[in-house]
């Protein structure tokens, strides 16, 4: 069993489901669960519904309009050696399950976000070094030649006032962000060279421990390695500082989330994570440590993988089979569509023999709204971990994000709120990041 195996299976465990399903199960659940008379029956029929608004109002709709909309972890660049797939091109869901591209940003009111070079972990040796270096590198030049073929739709944004400009002229944002910091491991002084190509945030570790930081894992918590953070991790955080490049959270273990916090000169961010809270699992942080990173003025950003979210029932039994699915899937360097779809079909067979549960909507509601009372609506954002595993029923794509906005509004949030939540904390908190940057270490960076 591979770290990289382990990412995959991680990454795509809910885009790569059939949902409807879930539906089905969990209303049958809830038939069996006692003597429902026909009057509860109805009640809990429209619960289970539990898909979001149907309509969105014109009053969502200008609050979009107003607002600067960033979603802080887009996994979409992993789509984008994909053969035949372009950012371009409307693509649907259901059809290749991918999550956001430009027609689908434009439908959904979203503005641009953190592309996201991510590098799922492996071999912590030299070859797996380079071999992570390379990688990182490589994503890195396909998110800048994305933005380079698409003057005209997409732009790279890397100060806090380029989300608005870029907007005003009608095209995307692209910040560009790292996802494990495994790339840096054999030459942590490379950040710079990232820094200077556009990179505005970082976090350490992904779903394993690595040189930098220990990870939280993927449902229980594993040892630390670290006790936290590395000699190496302190450094490379030191270093971001230096650079104004925001510190990212999300997968890290909560000693490091203490030690980041304690130690970073600058509010860090949480891109995509939920509440431990509302569903206990070690992605999600617990309410004292929201609190703790809202008070010295940091933002996070909620997740919707549905995994994390809810308790699926997935057992040990289930995750051996669809780890089985996956590795085999892992051996074909280029997966054809026809592939692509039998694994999505073989997902779907594996998730009603467990009986499976899919998260909604709602549920995703329900980590956003607890969030939001926790932290303060000054402190809560959006990062839907699109094209990286993210996305529940009701919620499958970017296109969904007004019905954010409508729960939002519904929710009794005024428009301010709303579009803070939408993206004006994110932008506030790039602001106070370079800020505190160190104009000499920035100079340097940039010759
Ligand atoms: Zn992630």
């Amino acid at each position: 069993m591979t770290n990289g195996l382990l990412a995959r299976a991680g990454r795509m465990q809910e885009c790569a489901t059939i949902r409807p399903q879930g539906r089905a199960m969990k209303f049958d659940m809830t038939f069996k669960a006692g003597a429902l008379s026909a009057a509860l029956l109805a009640v809990a029929a429209t619960a289970q519904a539990g898909t979001g608004p149907a309509k969105i109002s014109e009053r969502a709709r200008a609050v979009q309009a107003g607002a600067i909309n960033l979603d802080t972890h887009l996994d979409t660049p992993a789509l984008f050696s994909r053969p035949g797939w372009k950012i371009t091109d409307r693509h649907s869901f259901q059809e290749d399950g991918s999550q956001v591209d430009y027609p689908r940003m434009v439908e959904g009111g979203l503005d641009g976000g953190f592309w996201v070079v991510f590098t799922s972990q492996g071999e912590r040796d030299a070859g797996g070094n380079l071999k992570a270096r390379d990688a990182g590198l490589r994503r890195l030049s396909e998110i800048r030649e994305m933005v380079a073929a698409n003057p005209d739709k997409f732009e790279l944004a890397t100060t806090a006032d380029d989300a608005a400009r870029i907007k005003a002229a009608g095209r995307k944002s692209v910040y560009i962000s790292m996802e494990n910091a495994y790339p840096l491991e054999a030459d942590p002084s490379l950040l710079s060279f990232y820094y200077k190509q556009g990179l505005r945030m970082i976090s350490l570790a992904h779903i394993s421990h690595n040189d930098f930081a220990d990870s939280a894992g993927m449902g229980v918590a594993p040892e630390g390695e670290h006790g936290g953070l590395s000699e190496k991790g302190k450094a490379l955080i030191a270093q971001a500082n230096r650079l104004g490049i925001i510190i990212d959270q999300s997968h890290a273990s909560n000693t490091v989330f203490d030690q980041m916090l304690a130690l970073s000169r600058a509010p860090i961010i949480l891109s995509h994570s939920g509440a431990s809270d509302v569903f206990a699992h070690s992605r999600n942080i617990d309410d004292a440590r929201i609190r703790a990173l809202a008070k010295k003025g940091g933002v996070i950003q909620v997740n919707s993988l549905g995994g994390y979210l809810i308790d699926t029932g997935a057992t040990p039994e289930y995750r051996a089979e669809r780890r089985k699915l996956y590795d085999a899937f892992d051996d074909r360097t280029a997966p054809t569509d026809a592939e692509r779809a039998q694994l999505k079909a073989q997902l779907a067979a594996l998730d009603a023999k467990y009986n499976i549960r899919k998260a909604d909507f709602d549920d995703y509601m329900r980590h956003l709204l607890h969030i939001i009372k926790v932290a303060g609506w000054e402190h809560v954002g959006l990062g839907a971990d699109w094209d990286g595993g993210g996305g529940v029923e009701g919620y499958e794509d970017i296109a969904a994000l007004p019905k954010v906005v409508q729960a939002l509004l519904d929710a009794g949030y005024d428009e301010r709120q709303v579009s803070a939540i939408l993206g004006g904390n994110t932008v506030r908190l790039i602001r106070q990041v370079q800020a505190l940057a160190d104009p000499a270490a920035v100079k340097a960076a940039l010759e």
